[in-house]
């Protein structure tokens, strides 16, 4: 099961109608449209999940 990073919808790879691969990361899409957005304005949907473990500094 992977979620989409646009939508937050749950999905089985197979399902996926597209995928992009961004910094060796694979993200699965439930549309085409999603994917557009996800590509238009990556930053913004994967900046929220991904924290940087190097840099969680104490
Ligand atoms: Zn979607």
């Amino acid at each position: 099961m992977v979620q989409d990073p646009v939508c937050k919808m749950i999905l089985e790879k197979d399902e996926a109608k597209a995928t992009v691969e961004y910094n060796g990361e694979m993200y699965y899409f439930c549309s085409l449209h999603c994917k557009e957005e996800f590509v238009k304005d990556t930053e913004k949907y994967i900046s929220k999940k991904q924290k940087r473990p190097e840099s969680s500094g104490c």
